[in-house]
């Protein structure tokens, strides 16, 4: 090899260690979790699509933590169909930090909710000290013209916006301590078709009683999370959910979620428990479980099959027992289970323990 040979060699070897150098400072690694959507199975009723809702939820436009869109991918890997983002009007601890109007959390998350095809209603918490305590306004075209003093006033913008409002955690200690009342001011705005549902589960809470009322009342009932921190550090929403209210929607559009509200066409779920009308939990029940008859009879039992085919748990207590089956039993989300009954029994009654369709009320059932 001569000497020019030697130089050339000499520098390929630098230019080739040079551009290994180069390579080696920036190597992008897979560490970014890819978004995923959880898929919650609820059946569609007869005649209607079921939506999961949260129409409550905080930004840090009032006293939440996190941002407008963030809560709109949270709710979208979360399963949900439609939200409301709910910040209170009147009680605005980062207003120091903030210029914008009212409006502004829902103009910061909107398209992000079409990109991920999320039905997303406009709305506000209206925060007041009881009465009328909390009252989310929702499907709102101006949440500024909503924060007025008399709230007399307020309620005359809701009108004229053809809003409606839900009443907000109606059992909350902090304004309902010892007794839980329906107000005069809420008996006439629901008279005036203005305050159309009420929320049953709100956070980590359920009311009975507020349950009672939506069935006498003939309003929505809601299950909703009033979300202030991030939804990963309040709910697991791995193993479980947030609270939802479950529309029965004759399509998937925001006409769709409000003539579900207005018809009272709701159940709220949370932590395996529902909540509704009687009729619309037997519907979804029906949906979800496949209950077939006796297939094979021994000389003392039959065998009966329930097979869930949703993400909802259902507990069962056995009002028949004289027939053999157990006391109580459950059925887990997507799974079968075969019950032994008695080969001559004649009634299976049961009492679904997590369906509550009255304040002292369960969905009862005869699965024979
Ligand atoms: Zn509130
Ligand atoms: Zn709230």
């Amino acid at each position: 090899m001569n000497k020019l040979h030697t130089l050339i060699l000499a520098g390929l070897i630098c230019a080739t260690s040079l551009l290994a150098q180069q390579n080696a400072n920036n190597i992008q690694l897979e560490l970014e979790q890819k978004a995923q959507r959880k898929n919650i199975l609820i059946p569609d009723i007869d005649g209607y699509q079921t939506l999961k809702g949260d129409f409550h939820i905080h930004t840090v436009f009032s006293d939440g933590l996190v941002w407008p869109t963030v809560r709109v991918k949270e709710c979208w890997m979360e399963g949900l169909d439609v939200m409301a983002i709910t910040d209170h009007l009147e009680y605005r601890p980062h207003k120091n930090f903030m210029t914008e109007g009212h409006n502004h959390p829902y103009n910061l998350a909107v398209s992000e909710a079409q990109k991920h095809n999320i039905i997303f209603v406009k709305a506000a918490e209206i925060t007041r000290s009881m009465p009328p305590g909390h009252l989310n306004a929702l499907f709102i075209n101006d949440a500024d013209s909503l924060n007025q003093k008399n709230v007399d006033d307020v309620f005359e913008s809701v009108k004229e916006q053809k809003a409606l409002m839900l009443w907000n955690h109606p059992g909350w200690k902090a304004q309902q301590r010892d007794t839980c009342l329906v107000y005069e001011v809420h008996e006439k705005l629901i008279k005036e078709g203005l305050v159309q549902g009420m929320e049953v589960m709100n956070y980590t809470e359920w009311y009975p009683v507020v349950l009672q009322w939506c069935i006498d009342y003939k309003l929505a009932v809601f299950a909703n999370s009033d979300i202030h921190g991030i939804s990963g550090y309040t709910y697991d929403v791995q193993k479980g959910h947030r609270p939802m209210t479950l529309l029965f929607a004759k399509d998937r559009s925001s006409d769709g979620v409000r003539e579900a509200i207005e018809s009272a066409r709701t159940i709220a779920w949370f932590d395996q428990q529902l909540a509704g009308p009687e009729d619309l939990i037997k519907e979804l029940f029906d949906a979800s479980v496949n209950l077939k008859s006796a297939f094979y009879t021994d000389d003392k039992y039959r065998y009966m099959e329930l097979s869930n085919e949703s993400d909802i748990k259902f507990s069962f207590i056995n009002e028949t027992t004289s027939n053999g089956a157990p006391e109580k039993f459950e059925l887990q989300p997507r799974k079968t289970i075969v019950i032994r009954v008695n080969k001559d029994a004649e009634s299976f009654k049961v009492k679904v323990d997590n369906c509550h369709t009255g304040m002292f009320k369960n969905l009862q059932l005869n699965l024979m």
